[in-house]
């Protein structure tokens, strides 16, 4: 079995993942889809000239021509562009198109109303409080890329844009299944001390759903040949077919021996802690990946090898949770030979942003991860004292 990094690991899988085909969705189902179409501006936004203030829109000129100038207008959002007569001053309100003849506004706060008529005395620029045509977009500019993820944000800037609707990457069919004589769906009782509760698989599809993909549950899968074998190949049916646990080589462990026998496997031990062999390959038309049993190391192979796996099937460019440069509040004495992925926790001090790490490491206590807003990167060989640089990677990444 061939040792690997995560890099490596990378490498060879993400160029075999397979596009889901494309959809056009309105902006209410874009969240989270990856786009496969550049979007290109269709108009200038603001379309014309607008005011940025509650105020009275002029020409400079004027200014000084008379002690006092006319309120000749009344100019509202919404108004289409209007002309201002020479020598008169309009109120405007934000957001209302800046009449033509007019190239200043003054704020309501600097006019002294008379009437009908205002005295302006501070000093006015020319284009002041005005907001230029196409300043946030320009027409035929290039708003996003394909292989953009869209958040919130990117949607409300397509409407702006002009757009209703999108063209995205077709959600990603994922069938999970949960090997292990020992689990139980939460909701039913444990019969004895020697029973646990599935919690990959309710951690696994929530994290599935966040990417975006539309997720059947295959069950729990007693370790049985035959039991694993057909609900893999049920499972086939989906695009991408994720198991947790029996992938070791023990003897309870059937995952690998049955995608042998029904399609094509890989397996090879990750270069990481926690992390077990993981396993790679097709059952028929669908990928495959079977993840270690224990749920930290659940978590982690998902985060760092499926997740960019289904953003590379739905055409996303930023595929990878960025590295961050931080300072160890621990010390880590004993060389590894694998990379480890500590349970960590960023905390603010006097000093900027400190690494605490979970006094438990273990890959069996999913607490350790709900607890970490970070995982502290410890490549192999490192040693660390208290104050050293440290990379992290951000939960709140490897959980969007
Ligand atoms: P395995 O990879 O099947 O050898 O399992 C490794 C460890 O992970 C064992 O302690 C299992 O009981 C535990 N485990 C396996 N699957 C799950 C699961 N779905 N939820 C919680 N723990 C699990
Ligand atoms: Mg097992």
């Amino acid at each position: 079995m061939a040792i690997m990094t995560i890099d490596q690991a990378q490498r060879r899988i993400l160029d075999d993942a397979r596009l889901t085909p494309v959809v056009e969705l309105p902006l209410a189902q874009l969240l989270g889809r990856v786009l496969r179409e550049d979007v290109i501006a269709r108009y200038d936004v603001p379309p014309c000239k607008n005011s940025a203030m509650d105020g009275y829109v002029l020409c400079v000129d004027d200014l000084g021509s008379a002690p006092t100038l006319p309120v000749v207008d009344r100019i509202v959002a919404g108004d289409p562009v209007k002309t201002l007569p020479a020598g008169g001053v309009a109120r405007i309100f934000t957001g209302a198109p800046i009449p033509k003849g007019a190239n200043a506004v003054v704020m309501q706060e600097e006019v002294d109303v008379d009437g009908d008529r205002v005295r302006i005395s501070g000093s006015v620029k020319l284009g002041d409080h005005i907001r230029p045509q196409g300043q946030d977009l320009r027409s035929g500019e290039t708003v996003f890329e394909a292989g953009r993820r869209l958040d919130a944000v990117d949607i409300g800037l397509l409407a702006a844009a002009g757009y209703s609707s999108a063209k995205v990457a077709t959600p990603p069919r994922v069938a999970l299944l949960s090997t292990g004589d020992e689990l139980v769906d939460p909701g039913e009782p444990l019969a004895h001390a020697g029973q646990i509760y599935n919690s990959n698989r309710p951690m696994l599809a929530a994290m599935l759903t966040t990417l975006g993909c539309d997720v059947t549950d295959g069950g729990i899968v007693r370790d049985d040949a035959a039991a694993t074998g057909r609900a893999l190949l049920n499972a086939a049916q989906a695009d991408l077919v994720i198991s947790t646990g029996g992938v070791s080589v023990g003897e309870e462990d059937y995952v690998k021996s049955q995608v042998e026998a029904l399609g094509e496997l890989q397996l090879w031990k990750l270069a990481i802690k926690p992390g077990k062999p993981v396993a790679y390959g097709r059952i028929q038309e669908a990928a495959f990946f079977g993840l270690p049993g224990n749920p930290a190391s659940s978590f982690v192979t998902f985060a760092l090898i499926v997740r960019p796996y289904l953003l590379a099937m739905q055409g996303a460019s930023n595929r990878q949770a960025k590295l961050w440069k931080m300072r160890a509040g621990f010390d880590w004495l004993k060389e590894g030979t694998r990379q480890e992925y500590l349970r960590a926790q960023l905390v603010q001090d006097e000093a900027g942003m400190r690494v605490d790490i979970y006094p438990n490491q273990s890959s069996g206590v999913l607490k350790s991860v709900s607890w970490a807003n970070a995982l502290a990167v410890i490549p192999p060989g490192v040693t660390l004292k208290q104050g050293d640089p440290v990379d992290v990677l951000l939960m709140s990444e490897l959980l969007a």
